[in-house]
């Protein structure tokens, strides 16, 4: 073995080694258990001992100054680690920062709001109520016929034998006459159920915002004038309704009401919304049926009369931005609801 020729060797390749790690290659190599040098040591036991003396010197010389320039070496590449390290991890305060993306507001609930505040505008007072509610408040004391339809378990989600998701935000109306006397001027908003098979118009979860008004000498005509408010507010100003006789269980005569439609005058082409018609179906009310002042102590109906009137947020909400299926208002795909943002 050339002692020389392995310790200029090693010396090349510490000096040459670029990292920590291929730097403790090296030193595996050159001064590991299975090193030449070191093997070279253990073999001295077998030389005559004037031999073993002089070449044990030169071995254990060149081993230390190897060992010195291995840690000399480690010292400067944990430096130049360290100082890599320091360089590329600084943060720079001065860089664009990640903008988070902004919320706003579900068109459901912006809809749920511009028309409430058409009625907080009249001085109506708003209320909640249970959306887990109980027959008599849904169905009992809003004057359906024990026979009624809607009660059956086909269209309504019963919890138990007299406990409903709410089919309609009406119950409010008895909850609101049972707190105090009249005169009352509320409007109320929340999610109502039925079991309706999900299509472009139906879906099992809908957004009902009603309205009430008892006071002396209310009439019909005190309704459509309210109305008219209503639809000029969140359809333009340029809007007439109509009412049409209808049915429904708690109020007596019942409308259906239209709005003059507003899609027409955009543009000349044929109109989608009313399908020519010039009227658009939004909302059924009616003067309150007298029976439901007996379900409720102090208003008395040879003395008070009033109107009520409730609407889906989803379908106004589809019909003002001209959306043919109210099923995307719930799907939640942000390519469709950022449009209303
Ligand atoms: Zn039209």
């Amino acid at each position: 073995m050339d002692l020389d020729a392995l310790v200029s060797d090693a010396q090349a390749r510490i000096a040459a080694a670029t990292g920590s790690a291929a730097l403790e290659q090296v030193r595996i190599d050159v001064l590991g258990r299975k090193a030449p040098l070191v093997l070279a040591l253990r073999e001295l036991g077998s030389l005559d001992p004037e031999e073993r003396r002089a070449r044990g010197a030169d071995l254990n010389r060149a081993r230390r100054s190897l060992e010195e320039l291995v840690d000399r070496r480690a010292r400067e590449l944990a430096e130049a680690e360290l100082e890599e390290r320091l360089r590329s991890d600084r943060l720079d305060v001065t860089l664009p920062g990640i903008v988070p993306p902004r919320g706003y507001t579900h068109l459901i609930e912006g809809t749920r709001r511009d028309i409430l505040d058409v009625f907080v505008g009249f001085g109506y007072r708003m209320v909640d109520g249970p959306e887990i509610d109980t027959v008599h408040y849904n169905f009992d004391a809003l004057n359906h016929a024990p026979t009624h339809p809607s009660r059956q378990v086909t269209d309504t989600f019963y919890v138990c034998d007299d406990v409903v998701l709410r089919t309609h935000t009406s119950p409010v109306q008895i909850r609101t006459m049972e707190a105090g006397p009249p005169p009352v001027y509320m409007a109320t908003a929340g999610r109502c159920y039925r079991r309706d098979t999900p299509d472009a118009t139906h879906t099992a979860m809908f957004t009902q915002i009603e309205g009430l008004v008892v006071d002396r000498g209310i009439t019909l005509g005190h309704l459509k004038g309210t109305l008219l408010g209503f639809a000029r507010a969140i359809f333009g100003a340029e809007r007439e309704v109509r009412l049409r006789p209808h049915f429904f269980p708690f109020t007596e005569p019942s409308v259906e009401v239209d709005v003059s439609c507003f899609n027409c005058a955009r543009d000349g082409s044929p109109c989608r919304v009313c399908r020519g018609e010039g009227w658009v179906e939004i909302l059924g009310a009616g003067m309150v049926d007298p029976n439901l002042y007996g379900y409720v102590d102090g208003y008395d109906p040879e003395e008070v009369s009033g109107f009520a009137f409730g609407m889906g947020v989803e379908r106004v909400a589809g019909l003002r931005h001209d959306i043919p299926d109210i099923r995307l208002l719930w799907e939640n795909d942000l390519r469709f609801m950022e449009q209303f943002g």
